[in-house]
């Protein structure tokens, strides 16, 4: 009876981290892998087989630094856990089956047995690109002027040349562009009631949120003041309500704390499909325009047009 409960649980645990999109692995004190998930086999393309009982600095993993500078042989941080028994995050560059590095966010911690004695240590790490990409990208907007600096994103000049060459592809490829406008709902009360500090916060946190509901193509700006505009390419039939009630929902559920309280706010959006003889000007005034519709039928709304 008891030798199958415990059957059962480890059953459940293999499957629990088999399930995990992070990769999950296990090595014992000379840093033989002897447990690889699923997700490290889709973040690595080593499958289960080929690195089950391999030392993990056996050459083939051969993590990078962020300066590059390789770690598997001179300043493993798996050994360093493994003999400190210290949790560890980095962020290093891993080697892919296919040849090519993938940025991953990795931790290590030890194993012990039940006298608290370390007999391995696990690794665990996930993707890291589009943290490592946006970063890239904030960096290169920076030394442009691109960026808005309250908010991290975009600024108007950014998304004025990144449509310029959209629109163009947009037309050319008889592809369709849709421009959606977001406008914060009551703002100057905001700041009246909560002081221009906690609308500053506002506006970070409603850049996030549209940011982190964007596609990687997708091109969101902080147009001015409290609004935002975004453009997303390759719309597929009637999906422009779709995109702007997802926009709208996140924000209406989102909020800043301040203090012990949290703050709630919301956007009203317009949202318009680009046509032939569009400019980013006459786009965004019409996305414009049906946003103010949105504020008229009461605010936290869509209108699309
Ligand atoms: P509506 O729902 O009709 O859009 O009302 P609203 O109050 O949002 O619009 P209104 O245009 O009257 O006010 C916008 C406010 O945004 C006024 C301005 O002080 C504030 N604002 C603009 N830029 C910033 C900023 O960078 N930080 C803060 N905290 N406030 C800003
Ligand atoms: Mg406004
Ligand atoms: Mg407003």
């Amino acid at each position: 009876m008891k030798e199958e409960f415990w059957t059962m649980e480890e059953t459940f645990y293999r499957e629990l981290l088999d399930n995990l999109y992070d990769g999950v692995y296990f090595v014992d004190l000379d840093r033989r892998i002897s447990y690889w998930n699923k997700g490290a086999e889709k973040l690595t393309g080593y499958n289960r087989e080929e690195v089950l009982g391999r030392l993990c600095w056996d050459d083939f993993l051969t993590h990078l630094d962020d300066r590059g500078e390789q770690l598997c042989d001179t300043a493993c941080p798996l050994l360093d856990t493994l003999n400190d028994g210290k949790v560890r995050d980095i962020n290093v560059y891993l080697h892919h089956k296919e040849g090519h590095r993938v940025p991953v966010l990795v931790r290590m911690a030890p194993i012990h047995d039940q006298k608290r004695k370390i007999i391995g240590a696990v690794e665990i790490f996930s993707d890291n690109s589009s943290r490592v990409a946006s970063e890239m990208k904030i960096e290169e907007l920076e030394k442009l002027a691109l960026l808005d600096d309250l908010t991290q994103i975009g600024n108007r000049r950014f998304m004025e040349m990144s449509l310029r060459t959209k629109m163009d592809e947009m037309n050319r490829y008889r592809s369709q562009l849709g421009v959606f406008f977001v406008d914060i709902d009551n703002f100057k009360q905001l700041n009246d009631s909560y002081g221009h500090h906690l609308g500053d916060e506002v506006l970070r946190s409603v850049a996030k949120t549209l940011s982190a509901a964007l596609r990687p193509l997708d091109i969101l700006c902080r147009w001015g003041g409290e609004e935002f505009v975004v453009a997303v390419g390759n719309l597929d039939g009637d999906i422009m309500a779709v995109i702007a009630e997802r926009f709208r929902s996140l924000v209406d559920n989102s909020s800043v704390a301040t203090g012990e309280t949290r703050i709630e706010f919301t956007v009203s959006i317009g949202a318009t499909i680009t046509l032939e003889d569009d400019t980013l000007d006459s786009a965004v005034k019409r996305a414009d325009e049906l946003m103010y519709r949105s504020k008229e039928k009461g605010r936290n709304r869509i209108t699309v047009g």
